[in-house]
């Protein structure tokens, strides 16, 4: 160090180049400190003295020699410089400092130097990365990174006597919810089912938050498939039990998949995957369970990317028809309307019911593409359309609730129905789903639709997600009864009392009823006799048929079991008189 030479006496001199030294030490950011071969104090700087809580001077009272961590005396004693991360306080006061030591010999005395930088700062915000990275910030639930850590963790043990179980978790209808209540209620229940998840599990195994209303949970170790199938059916039960928030009693249910170490795989990914696979199948089934991977659910998922390729090309390549289905009223047998329903022919030429396809659309985006195309074909059969049912028959669209609540979309169709330049003979058919999604179809769709005179119809009513209640907020034209309630309604009385009450409600709410699916003559019968419904759809009328080549449509694999039962009740079918004529 070089200090400016000063003019004076030798004495004087030494005195103003001390305090000179002194000056500078006291103002230095960085904390510095002198310490003797007992660990005593020989010089504080101000900033040290901050930091330390020690008091400030060059040969401070060296009282408290706790607060620095670092043990002066073996670091003097091996020689050595060290660097140390030392914490002092704690809580909102706690400071990080970063020191480094030195052992020197000053004037034959061994003594240690050490100068603090406070990182406090830097390091909270390190640990606020590391949080974030590992931790999820809504629940507090560890990360996949986490979890993926611990079973690679696991694995490498490479214990096959160890067993553990992967759970795949999604929730069944977070989207309706987050719609309806909105995202506070929606995260609020997230963070109630974290909660829920979390009880009674062990210190051995975690649950994870994967994204959205995903989780992942490690069962470890395991005794038996039974234990796990067991502790799982008990932690489904309890998340079906309604959560109380915010004054609204929310119902979810949850899909879940399981994989095994080591039956269903031996590596993270593979066992991520084949619950994920597992958790699929559930979801396309019944939701609201759990399922163990099996190994014909990889087939099925070959099969799906089979089906998806065929669909980018059928869309690419226009493959789809429609296939109408008359809307009859029940009195008169007079067709009301009609319906149009996709079929998709594949690449082998075989015609496909949506029921193999239209999810998949949704899923991949090629959904409005798809709707675009029967308006089209609409449009284009409309004189047969009208030689066929009649110019008074309304045409119903299906929607799917993901479309019915996409603005962009919704726009550019009620263009496309206007320019068809009849738009007022159209209904557009959605799922009860769809008016969950409250603020965005009712307050932004409904009046589009509205404007343009296109009627609205609720499509599959009573096995959504909406309640009896929900339906008074609904404006809708029509209400379409689910088939699951119509079949055998004759000797249901459950299903019977249903019916009465939609019926009623939705007569005083002025929506005309319509029974889906109706099959047999005892079905019509009970319908014209118990109850005030007009409408009916079904097999016992008409099935769907292709108007080009006006006969019935090519029955499909999964319809050709009630295709020879409505044959069978041919002869008590009443008179019926348009499209009759195109049954053989
Ligand atoms: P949906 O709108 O409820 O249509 C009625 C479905 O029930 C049709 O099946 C019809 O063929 C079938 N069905 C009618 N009467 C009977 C009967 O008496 N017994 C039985 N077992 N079934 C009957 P499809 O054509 O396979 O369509 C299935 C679903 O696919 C439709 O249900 C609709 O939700 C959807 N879908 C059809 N076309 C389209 C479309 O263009 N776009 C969208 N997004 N979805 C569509
Ligand atoms: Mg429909
Ligand atoms: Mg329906």
């Amino acid at each position: 160090m070089r200090i400016p030479p000063v003019e004076a006496d030798d004495g004087h001199a030494a005195q103003i180049e001390l305090d000179f030294l002194r000056n500078i030490l006291g103002m230095l950011p960085a904390g510095v400190t002198v310490q003797d071969e007992h660990g005593r104090y020989v010089l504080v700087n101000d900033a040290a003295a901050a930091q330390l809580g020690l008091a400030a001077g060059d040969a401070a009272t060296p009282t408290r020699l706790g607060h620095r961590q670092v043990n002066a005396v073996e670091l003097l004693r091996s020689g050595r410089p060290a660097l140390t991360e030392e914490c002092i306080g704690d809580g909102r006061a706690r400071q990080v400092l970063l020191t480094s030591h030195r052992p020197v010999r000053i004037a034959e005395r061994p003594l240690l130097i050490s100068t603090s930088t406070d990182i406090s700062e830097q390091k909270a915000f390190e640990d606020q990365l590391f949080r974030s990275a590992y931790y999820d910030e809504l629940t507090d639930l560890p990360t996949r990174r986490v979890i993926e850590h611990r079973v690679n963790k696991m694995l490498a043990q490479d214990d096959p006597q160890s067993r553990f179980a992967l759970a795949f978790l999604d929730l069944d209808n977070f989207k309706q919810i987050n719609d309806y209540y909105g995202h506070t209620v929606g995260d609020a229940l997230l963070v109630e089912l974290a909660r829920r998840l979390g009880r009674e599990l062990r210190e051995t195994d975690m649950l994870s938050r994967i994204s959205g209303d995903e989780f992942m949970l490690l069962l470890a170790p395991i005794e038996s498939t039974q234990d796990v199938a067991d502790f799982i059916a008990k932690m489904l039960d309890r998340l079906r039990a309604p959560f109380f928030i915010d004054g609204s009693e929310i119902f979810t249910s949850t899909s879940m998949g399981v994989s095994l170490y080591p039956d269903h795989g031996r590596s993270y990914e593979v066992l991520r995957q084949n619950a994920d696979l597992a958790m699929y199948r559930v979801k396309n089934g019944g939701k609201g369970a759990a399922a163990f991977f099996d190994a014909g659910m990889e087939h099925e998922a070959l099969a799906r990317m089979k089906v998806e390729q065929s669909l980018r090309l059928a869309i690419l390549e226009k493959r789809f028809c429609c296939a109408f289905q008359a809307k009859v009223d029940i009195r008169t047998q007079e067709i009301k309307g009609i319906e149009a329903l996709v079929r998709l022919r594949d690449d082998a030429g075989v015609i496909q019911a949506p029921g193999t396809f239209v999810n998949l659309a949704v899923e991949l985006g090629l959904i409005d593409e798809l709707t675009h195309l029967v308006l089209a074909e609409i449009v284009k059969s409309i004189d047969l359309i009208n030689d066929t049912f009649g110019h008074e028959a309304t045409i119903s669209i299906n929607v799917a609730a993901q479309q019915a609540g996409n603005p962009e979309f919704m726009t550019s169709f009620v263009r496309a129905l206007e320019a068809t330049g009849f738009p007022k003979r159209f209904i557009v058919e959605v799922t009860e789903d769809a008016f969950v999604t409250k603020s965005v179809f009712q307050q932004d769709i409904l009046p589009m639709l509205r404007n343009i005179g296109v009627g609205i119809s609720i499509d599959d009513f009573g096995i959504g997600y909406s309640s009896l209640s929900a339906l008074a907020d609904i404006t809708a034209d029509e209400i379409k009864i689910d088939r699951s309630f119509i079949t055998d309604i004759h000797r249901r009385p459950r299903s019977q009392g249903i019916l009465r009450a939609i019926e009623s409600l939705s007569e005083a709410l002025g929506m005309t009823v319509i029974a889906e699916g109706l099959e047999s003559f005892e079905e019509l019968a009970y319908l014209q006799a118990a109850t005030r419904i007009r409408y009916a759809q079904g097999y016992y009328f008409s099935r769907p048929i292709f108007l080009e080549e006006l006969r019935p449509a090519v029955p499909l694999a999964s319809e050709a079991r009630v295709s020879l039962a409505s044959r069978a009740v041919q002869p008590n079918r009443p008179a019926y008189s348009r499209g009759e004529r195109y049954r053989r």
